[in-house]
């Protein structure tokens, strides 16, 4: 016997001709139910975590090690925030335009930076990671994955259009830890401090000073800043009792830090 369709309606193939004929759903709205899944993201078949699991064993692979940080990479749907058009490359290791001339990191760059802000003096003592401010929203991406490892998230931008984006991208997720605000991130965000970690998506000649007075002790701020002939390192500073240590690791790109909002 010829297979049926599963589509519209599930048939019952023991039922009488009749009835299969008479759909429990009416055709027409069948096909708008199909349409819209069409549309909606699941029709890339992004959704599946099988994507993720894949771009989490390369990041393993890569020697990101810290099981916490794998975890919440796992779980947010990168493709969620970026261009519909770019959704195919969203779980590829490359960095990827999320307008205004601006870029949402490659995923082992957020990872890794994640991992040294896991590094923080007080968490390898035991403690919790509490309050993270990042500067530089962006689409929302790297926050999200923050508020998966970190008791709040503060994460300001300074980019009317891209804040207003990420509020739109975070806001099915519903992740009442992350709070957005729209400023001018050099100045850092003095209502949420002290910070146990901060973390900058864009690089500026020097670390702010605000950052490094916001900063609990215990804290770990984790940067790109400018080195010569317009070069940048990741920077990692811990704040310890005895004052601030500094340390620079290995060469990054990313987009400048501007002052001011826009
Ligand atoms: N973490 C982001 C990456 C965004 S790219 C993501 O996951 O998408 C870096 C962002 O830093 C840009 O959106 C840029 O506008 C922003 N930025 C640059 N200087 C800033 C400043 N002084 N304050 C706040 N945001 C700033």
């Amino acid at each position: 016997m010829k297979r049926r369709p599963g589509f519209p309606v599930r048939l019952d193939t023991a039922a009488p001709a009749a009835r299969v004929q008479a759909p429990l759903v009416k055709p027409q709205a069948a096909v708008r139910t199909a349409a819209v899944a069409l549309q909606s993201p699941s029709g890339v078949g992004l959704d599946s975590s099988a994507v993720r699991a894949r771009m989490v064993q390369k990041l393993a692979a890569q020697g990101l090690d810290d099981p916490i940080v794998l975890q919440a990479m796992g779980s947010v749907e990168r493709h969620r925030f970026v261009d519909t058009a770019l959704a195919n490359q969203a779980y590829e290791d490359t960095s990827l335009p999320i307008g205004l001339g601006q870029t949402i990191s490659k995923p082992n760059v957020v990872a890794r930076m994640i991992a040294l802000l896991r590094q923080a003096p007080a968490v390898v003592r035991g403690e919790p990671l509490g309050r993270v401010l990042e500067i530089g929203t962006g689409c929302g991406y790297q926050a999200a994955v923050l508020a998966c490892v970190a008791r709040e998230v503060y994460s300001v931008e300074r980019l009317r259009g891209l804040h207003e984006k990420a509020r739109e991208n975070l806001r099915p997720l519903r992740l009442p830890n992350v709070h957005l605000i729209l400023g001018d991130g050099m100045e850092g965000f003095a209502r949420g401090a002290p910070y146990a970690g901060i973390i900058a998506a864009a690089g500026g000649e020097a670390l702010p000073e605000a950052w490094l007075a916001q900063l609990a002790v215990g804290g770990r701020i984790v940067a790109p800043v400018a080195r010569a002939q317009g070069q940048q390192s990741l920077v990692v500073v811990d704040r310890t009792p005895q004052g601030f240590v500094e340390q620079h690791l290995e060469a990054v790109l990313f987009v400048p830090l501007k002052s001011g909002l826009a």
